[in-house]
């Protein structure tokens, strides 16, 4: 998917995610680590929004590993879960930094292309209910995007 797309459901995926965690779902800083997290995996495409600002590293992991290989990985989801934990980072941060992270993998999950999941193996998991870009990624992003609104909406008008 787009990077626009990833971020819409980065932060609509933390939003639902959030309050099962106990954390706020609408904090402003969380929201942007969810974002954040939701563009790291394509740093392994040089072009991509996140491999165009850090090309020191899009460059070689593009050219050694390629598009959608280890980034995009669960491997790649326990390192970083590891390597956030190992440097004391809080739970305030690696929550919704991780919940974007694996709503890119989910997203991607939908496109034709998939993605390996199970990296170093060769296998390619995906859905496939969309293509990278088209209108039905916008279809399924609008409707990733109301349905968490229309829920959040919903659990705010309860506690009214
Ligand atoms: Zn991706």
């Amino acid at each position: 998917m787009m990077a626009g797309s990833h971020v819409v459901v980065g932060v609509a995926t933390w939003s639902l995610a959030a309050p099962h965690l106990g954390m706020a779902p609408l904090d402003p800083v969380a929201i942007a680590l969810a974002a954040g997290g939701s563009l790291l995996p394509d740093v392994d495409h040089p072009s991509s929004w996140v491999g165009r600002r850090l090309r020191v590293i899009s460059r070689p992991l593009a050219a050694m590993l390629g598009h959608r290989g280890v980034t995009h990985s669960l491997l790649a989801v326990f390192v970083c879960l590891f390597l956030l934990r190992w440097q004391g980072f809080s739970r305030a941060v690696i929550g919704p930094l991780m919940i974007g992270y694996l709503s890119h993998l989910a997203a991607d999950l939908l496109t034709s292309s998939g993605l390996r999941l199970a990296w170093p193996s060769r296998k390619r998991q995906a859905i496939a209910l969309c293509r990278t870009g088209s209108f039905g990624e916008s279809i399924i992003v609008a409707g990733v995007a109301i349905g968490a609104g229309a829920t959040i909406l919903h659990l705010h008008l309860s506690w009214l």
